[in-house]
């Protein structure tokens, strides 16, 4: 006999219908288990969580965070957040920089759409923007204990995150 399979990231946080509020069962749709409701027959679909992130370009520099809180409390990132639900994820992406670094940007490019980021980073989907400083004076946010930029030889050594260091490095290689 086959074991059942798993449930999708963060079903099993859904103990009740969002529409009528009767408790869910757990039911096969389509060779995916969900939590469905056996009284409004609702399938409750999990969105994927989007977050980005930010690599705002000075010259041949970028932009960095030293992070406050945890997860990865003092390592180095980009700027990055979640997209709020109706948030165009760009001006999300601008939101984020101006929280974090007092900086005013602007969306340039998209560098990279990058998918299941790791658990910690709790996003199943990132994307990353390039931008560039308009406005605003670089001043570390609440959840920034440090922000400045660096030059890619002379990054910090302690990168938080798998996929900090390989975005920085999609973005050396599409200079
Ligand atoms: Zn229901």
């Amino acid at each position: 006999m086959n074991a059942p399979p798993p449930l999708p990231p963060r079903a099993a946080d859904y103990k009740f219908c969002l529409r009528c509020g009767q408790t869910l069962e757990r039911r096969l749709v389509e060779g995916v288990l969900r939590p469905v409701c056996p009284a409004c027959r609702k399938i409750h679909f999990i969105d994927p969580k989007v977050a980005v992130a930010v690599i705002v370009e000075r010259g041949e520099q970028l932009l960095l965070i030293q992070r406050r809180g945890d997860p990865e409390k003092g390592k180095w990132s980009m700027p990055a957040g979640f997209v709020d639900a109706g948030e165009d994820p760009a001006r999300a992406a601008e939101r984020e920089v101006r929280e974090e670094t007092g900086l005013h940007v602007r969306v340039t490019a998209l560098l990279d759409v990058i998918a299941k980021t790791e658990p910690a980073e709790g996003a199943d989907i990132l994307i990353v923007y390039r931008a560039e400083a308009v406005g605003g004076s670089l001043t570390p946010g609440d959840d920034a204990a440090a922000a400045g930029y660096f030059a890619p030889a002379d990054l910090p050594a302690d990168l938080a995150f798998a996929s900090t260091r390989t975005v920085i490095t999609r973005w050396l290689a599409g200079r």
